[in-house]
C-alpha cells in the first residue's frame, strides 16, 4: 500500500519536471545584447530549453498575447514597444518553472525588482523591462500555443536530468 502510494507520488513529482513556461526576450533585451545572459540564467539554473526562435512580431499577434491588458492606458505604448524590433520567444521546461521563471525575472516594474533578478540587474523602466515570463501554468500553455507550432517544440531527454533532479 505504502509502496503503491510512493510510486504514484514519485510519478507525480517526476511529471512535474515537464512543466513549461513561455519566456520572451523583448526588443530592448535583444538590442542591448542580453539574449545570451537571459538564456544562461535559465540554463545554469538547470531548466531545459525546448523551443527558441527570433521573430519580429506583428501587432495582431501582440494584441492577442496582451489581450488581458487591452483596456489599460499603456496598452498602445506597450504594443508599439513590443513591435519595435525582433524578440526571442522561448519555451523552458522543468519543475515549477512557471513560478521560478517569474521569480528569476523580478517584479514588472524594475525599480521594484530585487538585485539578482533579470529585471533587477539589467533595467530601470517598466516600459523597457527586457523580458516576459508567463504568470501561470494556464497562461503559459496559451502563450506557447500562440507563439509556437507544435513541431517547433523539441521533445528530448536532457543528459543532465539525474544531476538536476533527485
Ligand atoms: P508582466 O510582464 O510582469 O507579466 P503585466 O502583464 O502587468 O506584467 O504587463 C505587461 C507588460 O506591460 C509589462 O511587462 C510592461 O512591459 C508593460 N507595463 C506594465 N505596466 C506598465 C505601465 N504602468 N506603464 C508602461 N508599461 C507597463
Amino acid at each position: 500500500m505504502v509502496a503503491t502510494l510512493l510510486s504514484i507520488f514519485s510519478a507525480f513529482v517526476t511529471d512535474m519536471t515537464t512543466e513549461r513556461t513561455f519566456i520572451m526576450v523583448k526588443p530592448d533585451g535583444v538590442q542591448r545584447g542580453l539574449v545570451g545572459e537571459i538564456i544562461k540564467r535559465f540554463e545554469t539554473r538547470g531548466y531545459k530549453l525546448v523551443a527558441c526562435k527570433m521573430l519580429w512580431p506583428g501587432q495582431d499577434l501582440l494584441k492577442k498575447h496582451y489581450a488581458e491588458l487591452s483596456d489599460k492606458p499603456f496598452f498602445p505604448k506597450l504594443i508599439a514597444y513590443m513591435s519595435s524590433g525582433p524578440c526571442v520567444p522561448m519555451v523552458w521546461e522543468g519543475r515549477e518553472v512557471v513560478k521560478m521563471g517569474r521569480m528569476m525575472l523580478g517584479a514588472t516594474n524594475p525599480l521594484q525588482s530585487n538585485p539578482g533578478t533579470i529585471r533587477g540587474d539589467f533595467c530601470i523602466d517598466v516600459g523597457r523591462n527586457i523580458c516576459h515570463g508567463s504568470d501561470g501554468v494556464e497562461s503559459a500553455k496559451r502563450e506557447i500555443d500562440l507563439w509556437f507550432q507544435p513541431n517547433e517544440v523539441a521533445k528530448y531527454e536532457s543528459h543532465s536530468k539525474d544531476w538536476v533532479y533527485e
